[in-house]
Parts: C-alpha cells; sequence; structure tokens
C-alpha cells in the first residue's frame, strides 16, 4: 500500500494512493497524521478507514512529506555506500582520513532535525550567506513500525512499516568548518521527504537503484549492493541502546555522485531542480529557491 500525506483545506490528510490511475483515496483519522495510522497498523486496518467512496485526484492535491512532521530527529547513516565512502575520501574533504580508512567498520550516525522536513516540489532554500557549497544526497529511508530497544538484526523486518526518498541536503563547507556533521546538513528545507511512502509488504528490494538528477542530468546511479551496513545491521546498531519509535525515520546513505565527488565540485546553484528517484518509490522533485528567503 502507498500513502501519502496532503494538504486538504488547510489540514494535513493522510490517504492510499493508487499510482495505476493516479488516484487519492483519504482515510478517515480526525488526527491527520500517517504516524498514528502506522501506530496500530494492519492493512485490514488501513482498508477499514477509507472514506467510502470518495477518490480525489492526486493532480489537484498539494502533497506533503509522507511525514511532514517527525515526532523526533531523523537518523541519517553516512558514508554508508562503498563507492560514495571512496570518492568522499579522494575529494580531500577529511584530511585526517588516512589511507585504506575510507570504508567505516562502524555505521556513522548523525541526525537531521524534524524542522528540516519539507515536501515534494518545495523550494530548498539555498541559504546563500551561510553556504557556497549545497549538496544533494539521493536517499532510501526507512520507516520504524514497531517500535523497540535491543533488536536483533534476524528480527529487524519485523520492525520496518515501510519506505520512503529523502535528500539528504548538505551545506559542504558548513559540514567541514563544524566537524560535526548536524549543522551543515539540518538547515530549514534540507530534508526533502515523499513522495509517498510504501509499506513494506508491497516494496519490491530486488535489484533496488537510487538516482539523483539535476536539471535533467543523471548524478547518482546506484544500486543497494553497494552498502556498507544494510538495514537489518543499522536497526540492530542503532536500537543497541536507543528505543526505536513507530514513525522513526533511518535514511540509508547516499551513493557515489554527490556535488563533492567531482572534480571541480559540482554544487547546486538557486534555480536548480533535483530530483531523487527509486523504483517502487516515486520520485522525489524540489527545486532550489531563487533567493534565501523561502517560505514554507
Ligand atoms: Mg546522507
Amino acid at each position: 500500500m502507498k500513502l501519502i500525506s496532503y494538504l486538504h483545506d488547510g489540514q494535513t490528510r493522510v490517504g492510499v494512493l493508487d499510482t495505476r490511475d493516479s488516484t487519492v483515496r483519504p482515510l478517515a483519522i480526525e488526527s491527520g497524521d500517517l504516524i498514528s495510522v502506522i501506530e496500530s497498523w494492519t492493512p485490514e486496518r488501513a482498508e477499514s478507514l477509507l472514506d467510502a467512496g470518495i477518490v480525489l485526484a492526486l493532480d489537484d492535491l498539494t502533497i506533503l512529506a509522507p511525514i511532514p512532521k517527525p515526532r523526533r530527529n531523523i537518523f541519517c547513516v553516512g558514508k554508508n555506500y562503498r563507492a560514495h565512502a571512496r570518492e568522499f575520501a579522494n575529494s580531500g574533504f577529511d584530511e585526517s582520513l588516512s589511507l585504506g580508512e575510507e570504508i567505516p567498520s562502524h555505521p556513522i550516525f548523525f541526525t537531521k532535525p524534524a524542522s528540516s522536513v519539507v515536501g515534494p516540489g518545495a523550494p530548498i532554500n539555498p541559504h546563500t550567506s551561510l553556504t557556497s557549497a549545497l549538496d544533494y544526497e539521493a536517499e532510501i529511508a526507512v520507516i520504524i513500525g514497531r517500535g523497540g530497544m535491543n533488536i536483533a538484526a534476524e528480527d529487524a523486518w519485523q520492525h520496518v512499516w515501510g519506505y520512503t526518498l529523502i535528500n539528504d541536503v548538505t551545506a559542504r563547507d558548513l559540514q567541514k568548518q563544524h566537524k560535526q556533521w548536524f549543522l551543515g546538513k539540518s538547515l530549514d528545507t534540507f530534508c526533502p521527504m515523499g513522495p509517498w511512502a510504501v509499506t513494506l509488504d508491497e516494496f519490491d528490494q530486488t535489484g533496488l537503484t537510487i538516482e539523483c538528477w539535476v536539471n535533467g542530468e543523471l548524478r547518482q546511479n546506484a544500486t543497494t549492493d553497494d552498502l556498507i551496513f544494510d538495514i537489518p545491521t543499522l536497526i540492530s546498531t542503532l536500537s543497541a541502546g536507543i528505543t526505536l519509535e513507530a514513525g522513526d525515520i533511518i535514511a540509508t546513505g547516499t551513493p557515489v555522485g554527490v556535488g563533492l565527488g567531482f572534480d571541480p565540485p559540482r554544487f547546486l546553484a538557486p534555480g536548480d531542480v533535483v530530483s531523487v528517484r527509486a523504483n517502487g518509490l516515486g520520485t522525489l522533485t524540489n527545486p532550489i529557491a531563487e533567493t534565501s528567503r523561502v517560505n514554507v
């Protein structure tokens, strides 16, 4: 099942998306909050919540991020694709990195604040007064269903509700200057998410590719075979001491082809359009705003 969040009469609503005919059937829930649906998820319950007889055209809706207001920060993983870890090392970004150390021995976690999330189509604020090294990172994100602590890798899939896409937008100069990655990845609008969320049972992970396009040019194009730490490993590592909760989002890292990896680097500029896509997860497109003053 594919779920979207959208605006209707100024309120956030959740609906079931049918990509075959681009229609949406609203769920009759008070909160308009996908997390509340995930918390007590069964496909049967979702069906029972459908607002009988109402079918909306996707094109008529303002689509939001599937989880527009996460309850806490988005968990993210740095350098989790082999070829990307190598391009990162070769860029000279991290001068402290020794030869042969480019592939991490343990997952590198950081977070992006919930306030950085925007939906499909929403402009990304280039924050031109703060950064001149704006970069994109196409990523597949996991949405946790059943929470838990100390989840074993072999049980991890029982805790996954579904997937979505995010663009882990990054100010490389802030990331470098401030050493810790949080600041450079956390500015307002730096976490485009969507366009929809798909439940685990409907998602085919075989041959999964993740792409990023900038102004129609393919920059990132990889399969998840290049992942260093798989999703069960990430869930088991995170949950070893942190209780995961329904609606938690884990961005699983970006593949090779980020702007920093080019020589010279190819960073984003106002007016550029960035699209992240993966099979089964749709295409998440966001423009870079022409000015830094955007209200989203
Ligand atoms: Mg990333």
